[in-house]
């Protein structure tokens, strides 16, 4: 590390001090990711080891809307808290911890509904993304692809309308996917001999996600599956 990046790190530290997200204790935090797929060597995850073995996996796969998801473990407060961590204050290194959740979810979904030739992040509407600087699905899609071999293809799919984030959203289930509907566009058809796996970070109701599959389906696209980090058991 040179000289300004020790600076900007010292500086970093005060303005955010490396604490754990989750436990808020200072100590055996986890590496910073370094310098690859949009993640810099300041993202730290600012999670302990502890905290990171405590989300252990168990794969929970559950069908919605006729659409095989699975995540690499049942949605807790904690990982609720990491994915608003990440999205709404920009701790970017929380990817990677995700990302390993994801990992699993993906092994698991190959193993049960079949191979995938590109990995499609849920994409973000540009409004969006101008406000928080990034697309937490693109990124750990990204991070996925690395542990996977598997490409990230997110050319294929638009966000045309920035609706009410679902969380925020209080309401029935119709409410939400009232919400969503009609919100995508896909870009281009020129993927119809690809099986594609779908990247979300984490799954509630599914709404979003339904939606997004049924759009490249009805398009002739072969959707195979959806993985996340996490999806609510119900
Ligand atoms: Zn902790």
């Amino acid at each position: 590390m040179n000289i300004v990046a020790q600076a900007s790190r010292l500086v970093l530290d005060i303005i955010y001090p490396d604490n754990c997200c989750l436990c808020e204790q200072g100590d055996d935090i986890l590496p910073c990711g370094g310098f690859v797929r949009g993640l810099r060597w300041c993202d730290s995850p600012h999670l302990c080891t502890n905290c990171f073995h405590g989300l252990s996996p168990i794969i929970i796969s559950k069908t919605i809307a006729g659409i095989p998801m699975t995540g690499g473990m049942n949605s807790c407060a904690n990982l609720v808290k990491m994915v608003s961590e990440m999205k709404y204050h920009g701790i970017r290194g929380l990817a990677w911890p995700l990302a390993d959740l994801i990992v699993k979810a993906v092994e698991k979904s190959i193993q049960n509904y079949g191979e995938v030739d590109v990995l499609v992040p849920v994409p973000m509407h540009k409004s969006r993304r101008r406000e928080r600087g990034f697309n937490q699905a693109e990124l750990l899609a990204e991070l996925v692809s690395l542990a996977t071999g598997i490409n990230v293809e997110n050319q294929l799919v638009s966000r045309e309308r920035a609706t009410v984030q679902q969380a925020k959203i209080d309401i029935k289930l119709e409410d939400r996917r009232e919400n969503i509907s009609g919100c995508y566009k896909l870009l281009t058809q020129n993927y119809d001999s690809l099986r594609i796996g779908i990247i979300d970070d984490l799954i509630t109701s599914g709404a979003t996600t339904a939606e997004l599959v049924n759009l490249l389906r009805e398009s002739g696209l072969r959707v195979q599956w959806v993985a996340a980090a996490g999806i609510v058991k119900l």
